[in-house]
């Protein structure tokens, strides 16, 4: 299979980085594939891209924003096009199936069209003024260089969703991908490039957190900053960026719960619950990593799930018939096994799965069988801590009360769903559970880019990425008085009886 050398793009050409050092990325299916190799770059050329990014800015912000989202447009086709060879290239570079990796795809077309729309909308406000001859409105402004981090577990979808909405809003960009997973980033703004991106508009620097991303969240000339990642980190680039008052946009962790009450349609809970533990080898920040079920259905439901989660066929993603593929990395795959020893250790019950998977083919990769524990009580840390691999902690309640406590008792509050045919309890949860997306009959993944996305609490910050939210990180408002009145009108705060 082919390997490329990705040099960084910045100012519209592709440079190596000034350190002069490489890394490599290798298939997490199969370490002999290697992907690509990338610049190990280092604050100069974080500070290279700053600059031509702070140089295509004034003529980038007066191209009229139609024409701007005419870009997005075509960009979308091209993606279109190309769905094929960047799943393959997606599914290589971190392992998920090809059939998902086409999702991540999808997902950035939908963002294409709807950002690139959005250059003919892109509406204010105005209101009527108090006083005669006056008019007012508020309008939308760019607000410069917007740095970009991104993690590796959705690599175009995620560079699509904070990307295109900031460029039609008229900002230009540095984005530093996730390190397991630059080439879907390059494959986006490839597109763009030929749909007519100005050069330096997008820049491209790869390499590692503390020594490519960290440069970026410092440096005076990018007032915002869009992070999604860990809440680690995430709590890191918050308080780089506070002590230089950016804007700072945080998307992180999640423990997802999905409810089961006992008036649930089992059979749709079964196909929901699996697709959302597993899929992505668990590896969403949505994933379904607490299963909270009540009693009465519990002992029926767990058994079908271990039975389902056994016949997974678990291998490379680039074949046909793999439901689920590897881990990203060999450190993801401590971490599981790890949280597996926790869990263990502190006397859940393991019902399936639990090992890494080895023989074969599968000693060339990070893969890990599906995992199911039970007798998982709420204080436990596998029903506490972000574990974001397959790995399913099974809670018992004996009531919606106690469903929607142990649903919140988390730090975490990205998405969350319930399971019943109880209107009333329904809407209960829709109201009371703590978390940006709430899934009614449904799992917790499955997000359309036109609703907002993020979440509350220790998972974000009150942005919501995608959405008619999408444009608020990237833009500024600024509201206009217009006084033709001729004279000196005084207004509200003045004119006080
Ligand atoms: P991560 O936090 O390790 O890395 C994310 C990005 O931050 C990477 O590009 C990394 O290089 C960079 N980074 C690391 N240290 C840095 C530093 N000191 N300064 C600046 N940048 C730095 O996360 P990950 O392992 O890539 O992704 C998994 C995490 O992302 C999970 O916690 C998951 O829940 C979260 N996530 C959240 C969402 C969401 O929308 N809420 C979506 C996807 C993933």
């Amino acid at each position: 299979m082919e390997t490329r050398e990705y040099k960084n793009l910045i100012g519209g050409e592709f440079v190596a980085s000034s350190t002069g050092k490489t890394f490599e990325r290798r298939n997490p299916a199969d370490q002999r594939d290697l992907v690509g190799v990338f610049q190990d770059s280092g604050a100069d050329d974080v500070h290279a891209a700053v600059a031509a990014a702070k140089a295509a800015y004034p003529a980038w912000k007066k191209v009229p924003a139609p024409r701007r989202g005419e870009i997005l447009l075509k960009a979308a086709e091209l993606l279109q096009a190309r769905k094929e060879r960047y799943s393959r290239d997606l599914t290589r570079e971190m392992g998920k199936p090809l059939f998902e990796a086409g999702g991540d795809i999808v997902e950035a077309i939908g963002m294409a069209q709807y950002a690139g729309s959005e250059g003919r909308r892109m509406h204010g406000v105005t209101t009527p003024s108090e006083l005669p001859n006056k008019f007012q409105m508020s309008m939308r402004q760019p607000i410069g260089v917007v740095g970009m981090i991104t993690p590796w577990n959705f690599p175009m979808a995620i560079a699509s969703w904070k990307m295109l909405p900031a460029l039609v809003c008229g900002n230009t960009v540095v984005i530093k991908p996730g390190e397991d997973a630059s080439v879907s980033t390059f494959n986006l703004v490839e597109c763009l490039v030929e749909a007519g991106l100005p050069p330096g508009v997008v820049n491209i620097v790869t390499g590692y957190g503390p020594s490519a991303g960290q440069p970026l969240v410092e440096h005076p000339d990018v007032p915002v900053v869009s992070f999604t990642g860990s809440t680690e980190v995430g709590r890191l680039v918050y308080e780089l960026g506070a002590r230089q008052i950016k804007r700072v946009s945080l998307e992180m962790g999640g423990k997802n719960p999905l409810i089961v009450m006992d008036d649930a349609d089992l059979d749709l809970v079964l196909q929901g619950v699996v697709w959302a533990a597993f899929g992505t080898t668990g590896q969403r920040c949505t994933a379904t990593s607490r299963l909270i079920v009540h009693r009465a259905v519990a002992s029926t439901l767990v058994e079908r799930i271990v039975e389902r989660a056994q016949g997974l066929r678990v291998g490379n993603g680039l074949h046909p018939d793999t439901e689920m593929g590897p881990l990203v990395n060999g450190e993801q795959l401590e971490r599981v096994l790890s949280y597996i020893e926790v869990g263990k250790g502190e006397g859940a019950t393991l019902r399936c799965g639990g090992n890494r998977l080895t023989g074969g083919d599968y000693d060339h990769g990070f893969f890990v069988q599906p995992t199911v524990f039970t007798g998982v009580t709420p204080e436990m840390r596998i029903a506490r801590e972000e574990i974001f691999g397959p790995v399913l902690s099974v809670i018992e309640v004996g009531s919606l009360d106690e469903a929607l406590a142990v649903a919140n008792d988390v730090a975490y509050g990205l998405s969350s769903s319930i399971y019943t045919r109880d209107i009333n309890a329904a809407y209960r949860a829709m109201h009371e559970l703590e978390a940006g997306i709430v899934y009614i009959n449904a799992p917790t993944i499955g997000a359309e880019i036109h609703l907002p996305f993020g979440g509350v609490k220790a998972t974000g910050n009150g942005h919501r990425e995608a959405g008619p939210t999408m444009l608020d990180v990237f833009s500024e408002w600024k509201s206009v008085y217009v006084d033709y009145s001729g004279s000196l009108q005084r207004a509200q705060i003045d004119n006080v009886e």
